[in-house]
């Protein structure tokens, strides 16, 4: 039977280093028997995804720079991209959350703040993607398949934030919920594999932890949650917000 031309060819890609090839099986778009299976190691209940959320976080630019440190590491550790690849080039680092220094040309005020994906409503890595691997669901997690993903690197010339990096060298330390690959792009995932087990992403919790509440994660679309009530209480801002992306990130302080 010939195959539509709009098919996606999900043609295989052994991501993880060393290990054999696993068949990969997509069940729906962007979710495959593999990434089943690694979420079946992250304890908890999983619920459906719909758009009756709209994850998002807030993010206040006010708060002591040491805490965004803690962010990266949090990050670092629960994704696996804190390892350093052997002869690694610093200018390729991923880019999964990075510290961003920013001044105001009228007042001269400056602020450091996080900066990691954004996850769009309208994502233009999403638009350019020929594959499908770039991807949003319906609760406004944007995400990348990596067992689709190409390496064309469109993505990440679309993305007005570069939250996006490739993966150059091999990789080590990757976690069986997050799979990464040379030659595939990558960004934060807003800990999807958190989020769908009803836990905060790990950022988030690591502040938390420190008695910080500079990043604060919830639906934006529950006007009693404690998100939606600090960005309807305070005033807020999404960088870039001309552009039309909507992003899924708010700031206060900037
Ligand atoms: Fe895509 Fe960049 Fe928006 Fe993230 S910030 S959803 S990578 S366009
Ligand atoms: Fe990293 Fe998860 Fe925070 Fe995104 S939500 S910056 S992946 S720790």
């Amino acid at each position: 039977m010939t195959k539509p031309s709009n098919s996606i060819d999900t043609t295989r890609r052994n991501v993880v280093k060393g290990g054999a090839a696993v068949a990969v099986i997509a069940v729906a778009p962007g979710i495959t028997l593999r990434t089943l299976e690694a979420n079946a190691a992250v304890k908890g209940p999983i619920g459906p995804v719909t758009n009756a959320k709209r994850w998002g976080m807030l993010i206040d630019a006010n708060a002591p720079e040491g805490v965004w440190d803690l962010a990266i590491d949090a990050c670092k550790t629960e994704q696996g991209w804190g390892v350093p690849a052997k002869d690694a080039n610093p200018s390729t680092d991923p880019q999964w959350i990075r510290k961003v220094s920013i001044k105001d040309p009228k007042t001269g005020a400056k602020a450091t703040l996080p900066v990691m994906c954004q996850h769009c409503a309208n994502p233009p890595c999403v638009d350019v993607c020929p594959t499908g691997a770039s991807m949003k669901r319906a609760d406004g997690i944007v995400l990348v398949d990596k067992h689709i993903c190409i390496g064309c690197r469109y993505c990440m010339m679309a993305c007005p934030y570069s939250a996006r990096s490739f993966v150059h060298e091999d990789v080590s330390g990757q976690k069986p919920y997050m799979p990464r690959g040379k030659g595939t792009v990558e960004s934060c995932t807003f800990c999807v594999h958190r989020v769908d087990r009803g836990r905060k992403p790990a950022c988030v919790e690591a502040l938390n932890k420190a008695g910080s509440n500079a990043i604060m994660f919830g639906d934006l679309n529950d006007p009693k949650s404690d998100i939606a009530r600090a960005v309807a209480k305070f005033i807020t801002r999404r960088i870039r917000s001309d552009l039309g992306v909507e992003p899924g990130i708010h700031y206060r302080g900037i």
